[in-house]
Formats: C-alpha cells, structure tokens, sequence
C-alpha cells in the first residue's frame, strides 16, 4: 500500500512480537495477548510511535529544503522528544513548544524525563502556559513565523505528527507489517488495541488493516479526555490517508472504534486503576508503560478482558507505543513502586 511513498529509515526495522503469557493467565485464561513492540523501535532516544510516522514526512522536509524542524506538545510530550532526536539525527536544527497540557505539580515535571532529552539533544524549547488542546494552536504557528523571522527554514510538524498530509502512512506499514507477521507465526490477531489521543496511530491502522476487513477490530482506548474531538480526528486523518494510499474503499464513523471510559480523570493524569494496571503489566511481565498514555490503554485491556469484551480464544495485539520516559515527571506518585 505504500509502495510509492519514500521513506526515510529511522526504525531498527519490524518490530517484535511478544506474547504476554504471565498477564494472559492472570486475566483468566481465556484471551492470549501479544505486544507489538513499538516502544523498542529505534535506537533514537528511546523511540516510540512517532519515529514511524516521522519515517515518511522527514523526506518532505528534506524536499523542501528545511533547516529546522517545529512541532509542538505538552511538558512531558514523548513526540517532541522524538523529533528532536530525528532532527539531530539528519542534522537537521528543532524548535519545540511545550503547552502546560497536563495539571501535574510533581516538583521535577518540567526537568526530567522527555524535555531532559530534548535539552540534551539540542532543541530550542519554548514553555507556554497554555491548556490541553490536540488542535492546531497559534503558539505552534507563531514560533514558525519566529523561525522565517530569524532567516531559517522552518518545516511545521503539527502535535503528535497527526494532522500532516502523510501522517497516517507509519502505521498504515504497522498493519502490512502485522499481517507479515502473522504469516510467520502462522496465527491472525483478532483484535487490535491501541491508545489514542492525537490520532494518527490509530487512523493509519484503520486504514491498513481496512484492507483485510479488520479496521473495525482496531479498539483504540482514548487516553485524550476530548474524545468527540479525538474520534473526528482519527476519522478525518484516515479518510485522507485511505485516498492517498488508495485503499478503494470509504472509512466511516463506524469504522473508528473509540472506547472513552479510561481516560479519567484528565488527560496526563493517571486514575488509581490506571497505576494498578502498570503495576500489574510490569510485575508479570517486566514490561513497564507510562501514566498519560499506555497506562490507560492497559488499563482499558484488562477491563474489558474482564467485561468479556472480546470472544473467549481471540488473540489480542497490544500496540505498546512507547512513551515510558514520561514516568520519571511523576516520581513522587510511584516513590513506593
Ligand atoms: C503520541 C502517543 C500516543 C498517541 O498516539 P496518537 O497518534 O497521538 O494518537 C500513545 N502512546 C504514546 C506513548 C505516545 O507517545
């Protein structure tokens, strides 16, 4: 499906799949669960999700001749983070906005984990007192316009790499990827749950895996706390994705599954349940996620396993997005484990 889209290698390759047979048997036996290893993707800075995506929209940059590349996210944004070690990467400067997204007091939020590595890694970081919004904001616009300013050219990420023309794409190949996969392992996942907040992930996945009848077996768990806003997001990125791919086929409202009920309280701030199924997941399988957004979506796992949400022996893949260096801006939460 992407055969005539360029891409700019950024990943370590097909990421793994693992099957979490401890969390499976503790949950009851009846469902297996995978993990696709998205947050082992790349030697970049610890990776994650928005390497892939960024693997077809550096060539564009490059394209156009840019010298500097400007996105935008919350304090602890793993996104930022990403394209500040890409932008070091293909030698390339980054200027970063950084939104209060999240209303978390822990005293090191704004020094540790993610903005730490994006200060390491050179970026030009600009702090603004603004709220969580997935939109595209004027401060983002406005450090563009400072970067023409300043005689550089600047080439405009938006939050998360989602609302970009070829954002959808990375995880359009997470699906073809998948389905090769599976052909290895001679088994078909019957489901598929992801986290959602910006949502490209999940709209590339509807779009990828559309084309074997299974968009509506992407369940994305909503971690945004928006999601009217996040569901239209996720439907308008994949329309336009399935075009550009010309995927033959119409994505609808019925198509993007969005499950709203774990993202409470906020969006960055992690419920008690949310940090039992941290815990649970590390301690059964060694496999860490973070309070904004795998948490919840782990959270959302285990729950509706519980409900019976899924038909007993389906084999379930949990996209793990990465995002863990987040963790260290809570550290007095998790002071006790
Ligand atoms: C960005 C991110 C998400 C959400 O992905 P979207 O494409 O923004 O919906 C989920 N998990 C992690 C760790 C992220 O960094």
């Amino acid at each position: 499906m992407l055969g005539k889209f360029e891409r700019y290698p950024l990943t370590f390759g097909p990421t793994p799949i693992e099957k979490l047979a401890r969390l499976s048997e503790h949950l009851g036996g009846r469902v297996d669960i995978y993990a696709k290893r998205e947050d082992c993707n790349s030697g970049l800075a610890f990776g994650g999700n928005k390497i892939r995506k960024l693997e077809y929209i550096v060539p564009d940059a490059i394209a156009e001749a840019a010298d500097t590349l400007v996105t935008i996210g919350g304090v602890q944004s793993n996104h930022t983070r990403q394209v500040a070690a890409v932008a070091a990467k293909i030698g390339m400067k980054c200027r970063l906005v950084q939104e209060s997204w999240v209303p978390f007091p822990d005293a090191v939020y704004d020094r540790v984990g993610n903005i730490l590595m994006s200060r390491v890694l050179g970026a030009e970081i600009e702090l603004v007192d603004e709220g969580f919004d997935i939109g595209i904001r004027e401060s983002w616009e406005r450090a563009i316009e400072d970067v023409k300013d300043r005689g550089g050219r600047p080439y405009a990420i938006p939050a998360g790499a989602s609302v970009h023309k070829y954002g959808g794409l990375g995880f359009v190949g997470f699906a073809e990827e998948v389905r090769a996969q599976e052909a290895e392992l001679g088994l078909r996942f019957d489901y598929i749950v992801v986290c959602t907040v910006t949502g490209s992930t999940h709209a590339g996945m509807v779009v990828g895996f559309a084309k074997d009848g299974r968009a509506r077996q992407v369940i994305g768990i909503d971690a945004s706390g928006t999601p009217g806003q996040t569901h239209a997001q996720v439907l308008g990125i994949a329309q336009q994705t399935a075009e550009l791919v010309e995927l033959g086929r119409e994505i609808t409202a019925e198509d993007v599954v969005l499950v709203n009920d774990y993202a409470y309280p906020a969006y960055g701030v992690p419920s008690e349940e949310t940090n039992a199924a941290i815990r649970l997941c590390a301690r059964l399988e060694g496999m860490m996620t973070d309070p904004v957004y795998e948490g919840k979506s782990m959270q959302g796992l285990i729950d509706l396993i519980a409900k019976g949400y899924f038909r007993p022996g389906s084999k379930i893949l949990y996209a793990h997005l990465g995002g863990v260096p987040a963790i260290n801006g809570y550290s007095y939460l998790y002071r006790n484990g």
